[in-house]
């Protein structure tokens, strides 16, 4: 993928500010950071998004994440840590190359994610639940 800007950051064509690095990730320091210590985890193949991920991508995305949330608690001592990650335009993505967001957390930080939560019934989440386990691949 020439043109993908997460790419050229793996194949280090563009600099970033790199935490971690593994066979499968890349953890750099995000341009657009909502508060120090924000960083994002990369995959290092280009893959577009979640759908894409491989049980090996999958697991080493969360392994990477949760060794990076560590040291961003050691470095920074947030009040917490929010993961962001998102699929699509409809989501929020902008950079379809799949990565998520640490993003160290603190009161009154600004950061917003509204969460219009409806109360289905007990029926309406068996269907909803019966679903998804046909569609399981
Ligand atoms: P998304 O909206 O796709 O979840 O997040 C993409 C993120 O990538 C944004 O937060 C943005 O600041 C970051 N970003 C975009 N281009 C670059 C870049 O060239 N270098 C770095 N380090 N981050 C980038
Ligand atoms: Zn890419």
């Amino acid at each position: 993928m020439s043109e993908c800007v997460f790419c050229k950051i793996v194949a280090g064509q563009i600099p970033s500010a790199k935490v971690y690095e593994d066979e499968f990730t890349l953890a750099f320091m995000d341009i657009g950071e909502v508060s120090p210590g924000h960083v994002l985890v990369a995959v290092k193949p280009h893959v577009d998004s979640i759908y894409g991920l491989d049980d090996a991508l999958a697991a080493a995305v969360f392994r990477t994440a949760a060794r990076v949330a560590r040291a961003v608690r050691n470095a920074y001592s947030p009040d917490g840590v929010t993961l962001y990650q998102a699929n699509g335009v409809a989501a929020g993505q902008t950079v379809f190359h799949f990565h998520l967001h640490l993003v160290p957390r603190y009161a009154r930080d600004g950061m917003r994610l509204t969460w219009p939560a409806k109360n289905p019934s007990r029926e309406q989440l068996e269907a909803n639940a019966a679903k998804l386990r046909a569609a399981l691949e």
